[in-house]
């Protein structure tokens, strides 16, 4: 039997307490075979009882239980959370059960005594059924799982088990995209016919949240969501999207039948934004808001896009899709629980660049005519994100063809030099004056207070002054007509 060395920091402790009997299994092994560093560690120790595991680890560190019945353990130790758990299978049962996790229908046996060859059997993918026993580095691979990493495909590990937990429909989605695996065919219909009615949507959001941000080409994962039917039934929003066509003269890409669909546009797009978000150093909540914004900045095209007589042929337009798409999304996102990460507003910030994808193009159109006050309202409207902007901007462009873009384009470096040049920063565009530097004024705090405060920062935008003095002042000369009518 082959073996590997399997490294990670309290492997020595892990092994003195367990000797033989315990392993690490799922990704960290599949990743270390794969040559690339895995920081999950998951665990699975053998042939001790739940209580005997827990005693022993709480001599070293911090012991939660994750559900008693279970039978996982979650481990920290100097900053650091290993998944222990022990050997057990999974079983099929009613549904409307109470469960712990959102596996809906699935009751788990842990037994101590089960061959670690029986607790791989209920995993998901064969590549993800190999254990590797720490204390000599042997491999326990019963499912053929290191053939499947050599030949990059996912085979399921027990084919009539896979319909007992619609995640795994997901799951199969998520890793052929992240590790760039072929699906094995058998998964289709299997999948097709999997209720995904009970998923919790939180686990989907988690699956989805890493095809965008931990693959290369997202859309890989994206496609493999449509053909297993996933998309369809999970988010119907953009599912409507591969039915909508584009215009062939503005979008030549086309979907592996020759059509010209939105949703093809989108998946290019969301590639590209990846590939953009890597380039210009993106931290992951940024990354995360600029893949989100790719992928539902068309979502409005479904109920906008017509057929009309326009320059002397007929041409496919979608008139208003932002603001659609924008509307959709803040659905989509809600409902995927979507908000802040890292004190970032993810949700928000997605939004308003979905909100906002045409404005840089029209700039570039009128950059003839253009003044500092057009720079200031895109700035403001964006929350200051203008970096954010310009790879939207630069994305949806690419997201014509299927080539990876190496950086911004042209157009997209002219609109953060205008910025640059005009010296328009999420600093410069903070509005100069609150509500508390008008209570000295004597203005109340309520709706008119924000009506002036609103009409003051019109003004700062269109550059009418600079300095909190100077608007001041103007506040002072915009309360005068007003003060004299509150008095009559
Ligand atoms: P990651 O790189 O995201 O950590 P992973 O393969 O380790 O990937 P985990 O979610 O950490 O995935 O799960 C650890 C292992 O547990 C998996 O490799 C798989 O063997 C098994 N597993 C997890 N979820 C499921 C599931 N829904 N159905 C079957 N097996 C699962
Ligand atoms: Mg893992």
């Amino acid at each position: 039997m082959k073996s590997l060395e399997a490294d990670f920091r309290d492997r020595g402790l892990f092994v003195r307490l367990f000797k033989d009997g315990v392993y690490t299994v799922g990704g960290f092994v599949r990743d270390r075979l794969r040559g690339i560093p895995s920081e999950d560690v998951d665990l699975l120790v053998a042939g001790r009882r739940l209580e005997d595991v827990v005693r022993s680890l709480k001599k070293h560190g911090r012991v939660d239980l994750v559900g008693r019945s279970f039978g996982v353990i979650k481990f920290t130790r100097a900053g650091k959370t290993y998944d222990v758990a022990l050997p057990r299978t999974d079983r099929a049962m009613d549904k409307n059960l109470p469960d712990g996790r959102g596996h809906k229908d699935i009751v788990v046996r842990t037994d101590p005594a089960l061959p670690v060859e029986e607790d791989l059997r209920r995993r998901d993918f064969r590549c993800n059924s190999i254990a590797l026993r720490l204390s000599d580095g042997t491999l326990i691979d019963p499912f053929e799982g290191r053939r499947d990493i050599r030949q990059r495909r996912l085979r399921l590990t027990n084919p009539a088990a896979f319909p007992e937990d619609p995640l795994r429909v997901v799951r199969a989605a998520r890793f052929a995209s992240v590790l760039g695996f072929r699906l094995d065919p058998e998964i289709y219909p299997v999948a097709q016919k999997v209720d995904l009615g009970g998923l919790s949507i939180e686990r989907v959001a988690e699956e989805m949240v890493k095809i965008l941000l931990d693959s290369s080409r997202p859309s890989r994962g994206l496609d493999e969501l449509f053909k297993l039917g996933a998309l369809r039934r999970l988010f119907p929003e953009l599912y409507a999207l591969t039915l909508v066509i584009q215009d062939s003269l503005f979008h030549p890409e086309k979907d592996a039948f020759g059509h010209h669909t939105v949703w093809r546009h989108t998946e290019l797009t969301v590639d590209q934004a990846r590939r953009l978000a890597e380039r210009l150093g993106f931290p992951p909540p940024k990354a995360l808001a600029l893949l989100l914004a790719a992928l539902y900045h068309d979502a409005g095209k479904a109920e906008t896009t017509r057929w009309e007589f326009k320059r002397g042929r007929m041409a496919v337009t979608s008139v208003g899709h932002d603001l659609a798409s924008e509307r959709i999304a803040r659905q989509a996102f809600r409902r995927l629980k979507i908000f802040s990460w890292g004190g970032f507003d993810v949700a928000s910030a997605a939004l308003t660049l979905i909100r906002t994808h045409h404005w840089a193009a029209e700039l570039w159109q009128n950059r003839a005519s253009l003044t500092k006050k057009a720079f200031n309202r895109l700035a403001a409207e964006a929350g200051g994100e203008i970096e954010l902007v310009a790879a939207l901007d630069a994305a949806d462009r690419a997201g014509r063809g299927g080539r990876l873009v190496s950086g911004l384009d042209r157009q997209a470096r002219w609109l953060l030099g205008k910025f640059a040049e005009l010296n328009v920063t999420k600093e410069s565009i903070r509005p100069l004056l609150l509500g508390r530097d008008l209570l000295p004024l004597g203005v109340p705090p309520g709706p008119g207070m924000g009506a002036l405060l609103k009409e003051i920062y019109r003004r700062q935008l269109d550059g009418e002054f600079e300095t909190k003095a100077a608007a001041l002042r103007a506040a002072g000369r915009l309360l005068r007509p007003a003060a004299a009518k509150a008095v009559r």
